[in-house]
């Protein structure tokens, strides 16, 4: 047919499409994206981690511009905390760099809106909305499109329905700098660009704010933000420029995020609410997974099954760690004790601790999905009530055999001894992982 497996369309470009699309050509595949520029400005605050991460993903032309960290202000439960700092990039510009990077490595860059993106039997006809120009034809598509990508049909978890209205106020050129406050409500994140730009940003419940209808919008959001101490900054000496946008910033996992020719990534696979400032990062751990799966989809289809069990896992992986960090720290805010926003989000996604103190008892060698050389196969791992996404290797150690040796029924000797005698491993080597295996609670 007119369908060649191999030709992968990726639908977006933000963070996530472009990593997977670098990952990609890096494993030897031909690579089009479609991305339409964001359809609205927007101010993002990242810290060292995301900036790590998005250098780790191989783009270049998208840092080249980036300002120095700036000063950010948070208060929380009645507390202030000036001692961050973050980068305050505009997303547009980013985004428009990624494409850059895109180029320069060799995929193909369409710049439109996509349209309806069809089924048909061995792949995907991906229309057009902002031009004649004939389909596009996917054997392998991969969502991308961030929280805007189309989601019927699939099963997906949501957090409560969330929004962010965020406005554009005008003032006179400033120290670039950022806010974050809690209020009765919600929170709210501000932001002071260089150019007298000043982008405010409140974050409430759909379902119980009680916001008015969109002619009494800005002037609610006026009014909260005139009560927040740290917004004074913002306001002062700025204007609102009488425009206002709405984002949704619900959480939502999709619980079928691969298919046997298609992935969904980024946002479009799993996001969490914005307090964490996280969401680039982690829409490149997904979008930075994506290329072996696919490529294990491709090239091995006998393991299919393995690949997509794999990708689920991380993505519901990620997802609760992040959700469990923002209700942690929703938890942490005790002055609107019953007020639904914030009561819903500190008992969601569930009661489980972020992290569980190891327990020996807990370490199983199983068999897992892990990637090597840009596939995924199954070798055996060690898994711990920590760790349930397995460990295979520490510092190029296959853990498996080690934990073997640990669990003999009486180890005469130390643990170091047996390592030496069983494994072969040197001194030094053995020394420092038993070292490394009491300080991580599996000895
Ligand atoms: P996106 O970055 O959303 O990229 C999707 C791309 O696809 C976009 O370029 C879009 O224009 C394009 N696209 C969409 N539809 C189409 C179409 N039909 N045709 C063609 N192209 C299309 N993260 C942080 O790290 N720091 C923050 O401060 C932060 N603040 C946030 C505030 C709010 C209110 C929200 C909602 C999110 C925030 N995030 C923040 C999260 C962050 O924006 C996302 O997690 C991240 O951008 C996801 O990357 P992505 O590549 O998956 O999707």
């Amino acid at each position: 047919g007119h369908f060649n497996r191999a030709d992968i369309v990726i639908l977006g470009g933000g963070p996530a499409g472009g990593a997977t699309a670098l990952g990609l050509k890096a494993l030897g595949y031909e690579v089009t994206v479609i991305a339409e520029p964001r359809p609205f400005k927007a101010v993002e605050g990242i810290s060292e981690r995301v900036l790590e991460g998005l250098r780790n993903a191989g783009f270049k032309l998208a840092l080249a511009n980036l300002p120095d960290p700036s000063p950010r202000v948070a208060s929380w439960n009645g507390a202030t905390n000036s001692a961050n700092t973050e980068m305050l990039i505009n997303r547009s510009e980013l985004d428009n760099g990624i494409c850059k990077d895109l180029m320069s490595a060799g995929v193909t860059v369409i710049n439109d809106r996509v349209g309806k993106v069809s089924e048909e039997r061995s792949g995907f006809s991906i229309q057009f909305k902002n031009s004649e120009a004939d389909p596009v034809k996917a054997g392998f598509l991969v969502e991308a499109r961030g929280r805007s990508a189309p989601g019927a049909g699939l099963e997906r978890l949501r957090g409560s329905e969330t929004v962010s209205l965020l406005q554009y106020w005008k003032g006179e050129p400033c120290q670039p700098q950022s806010a974050a406050e809690s209020f009765e409500d919600g929170w709210a994140w501000m932001a002071a660009w260089s150019d007298g730009t000043r982008y405010l940003q409140l974050t409430f419940d759909v379902a119980t704010a009680n916001l008015p209808d969109k002619a009494g919008l800005i002037d609610h959001c006026n009014s909260i933000l005139a009560t927040l101490p740290s917004a004074q900054p913002f306001l002062e000496d700025a204007q609102p420029t009488g425009i206002i946008h709405a984002r949704t910033s619900t959480p939502i996992l999709c619980r079928e995020a691969v298919g046997d020719n298609w992935i969904r990534i980024g946002d479009a696979a799993m996001a969490v609410d914005p307090l964490s400032g996280n969401g680039i990062f982690q829409a490149l751990s997904s979008a930075l997974q994506a290329p072996a799966v696919i490529n294990t989809l491709l090239q091995r289809p006998e393991n299919a099954a393995l690949a997509k069990q794999f990708y689920q896992q991380r993505v519901d992986h990620l997802f609760h760690r992040f959700a469990r960090i923002g209700r942690d720290f929703y938890a942490s805010e005790e002055r609107w004790w019953n007020n639904p926003f914030w009561a819903t989000r500190r008992n969601w996604p569930d009661n489980e601790p972020l992290h569980q103190e190891t327990d020996p008892d807990s370490l199983k060698v199983v068999k897992m999905p892990v990637v090597n050389n840009g596939l995924i196969e199954e070798h055996e791992v060690v898994i711990t009530n920590d760790q349930p996404l397995g460990i295979w290797h520490l510092n190029g150690i296959p853990m498996a055999p080690v934990v073997r040796v640990l669990q003999q029924k009486e180890i005469e000797i130390s643990p170091q001894s047996c390592l030496q005698t069983q494994l072969g491993m040197s001194p030094e080597n053995a020394q420092g992982l038993t070292r490394w295996l009491f300080q991580n609670g599996w000895l």
